[in-house]
């Protein structure tokens, strides 16, 4: 009841949506429609991932482009760096700035397999586009800690380094207990992190998905939500849909009382549960 009555209190939210390129004629319906349907809650902005296969960073391009043009959104590209030298990043960051791109996602990447270290690293990277021009920069954030870091502190001081480096917020890893967010929040404080930290929620769709993806990226997954699939049909997705909203919902609920005001959502192209869990947090729909 507490956590209800405080979020009918709650003002100045902002959101912003990750999408994916998509791959297929039927995936790129369902992204658009996506993209129509969360545009009226005025986000923030709207992101779009970038992958290191050949001819995604234009697909992403592609998108973002058009996010802007059709919906007035402000949209950010993911822009990765493992995968390009120093002088090929600057030349995409020039033509972005031209094209009126503003934000930027800026990340290292997956290292390839058998890879296991790079010349650039995220605040490199960020450094490099703040040089470029004065881009809106958001970096990643681990509150359960990078796979590939040798530990919870050298990661954290690898945050610094970001922001230091000129990054105006991070975004979070997805996370499914609302402490582990809370107590990184509190540990980036301490040690002087003074950008905004901004949660990444996943509405979760596809139990099975979230499970693989979650081990590939050291995010733990608790008993309580192994618990809530069990023994649920395959084909049972509207079941699926209401478990999911209701995980991210009593999480955002505990955040926003917690004085968190932005979120990024992992949309993966879809809308519905995005769109119930801001509706609760109180935004709504612009008409026309
Ligand atoms: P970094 O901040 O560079 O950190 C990577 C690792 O290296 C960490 O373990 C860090 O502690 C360590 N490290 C940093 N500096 C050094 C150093 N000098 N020496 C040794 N170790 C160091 N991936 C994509 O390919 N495309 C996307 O669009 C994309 N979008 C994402 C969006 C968000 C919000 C998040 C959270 C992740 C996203 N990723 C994406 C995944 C990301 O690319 C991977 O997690 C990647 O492995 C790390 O990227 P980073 O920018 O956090 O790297």
């Amino acid at each position: 009841d507490a956590l209800n009555q405080s979020l009918a209190d709650i003002k100045n939210i902002d959101v912003s949506f990750e999408f994916f390129p998509p791959k297929t004629e039927q995936m790129e319906q369902t992204l658009w429609s996506s993209v129509e349907r969360l545009a009226p809650l005025k986000p923030a902005y709207m992101s779009v991932t970038y992958g290191a296969n050949s001819g995604e960073r234009d697909r992403t391009h592609d998108v973002v482009k058009r996010i802007q043009n059709e919906t007035g959104i402000s949209a950010a590209p993911h822009l990765t760096c493992v995968d390009a030298s120093r002088e090929e990043l600057v030349q995409i960051a020039k033509d972005y700035w031209d094209a009126g791109i503003r934000r930027i996602v800026a990340l290292r990447g997956d290292l390839p397999p058998g890879v296991t270290e790079t010349e650039l690293y995220g605040a490199d990277l960020v450094a490099l586009l703040k040089e470029v021009a004065d881009f809106d920069i958001s970096v990643a954030a681990y509150p359960e800690v990078h796979p590939e870091a040798p530990n919870s502190q050298f990661d954290l001081l690898n945050l610094k380094r970001k922001v230091d480096a000129g990054a105006d917020q991070a975004i979070t890893q997805f996370f499914f207990d609302a402490e582990v967010f809370l107590r990184f929040r509190d540990r980036a404080a301490a040690a002087g992190i003074e950008a905004n930290l901004i949660p990444g929620i996943l509405p979760v769709t596809n139990y099975k998905t979230l499970v693989k993806f979650a081990g590939m990226t050291n995010v733990n997954v608790p008993n309580w939500l192994h618990r809530m699939y069990e023994g649920l049909d395959e084909n049972d997705q509207t079941t699926r849909n209401l478990l999911g909203a209701s995980i991210s919902m009593d999480m955002v609920k505990i955040l926003a009382k917690e004085g968190v005001r932005n979120f990024h959502f992992y949309t993966l192209n879809r809308s519905e549960l995005s769109f119930a869990i801001c509706h609760m947090l109180g935004l709504r729909a612009e008409q026309g």
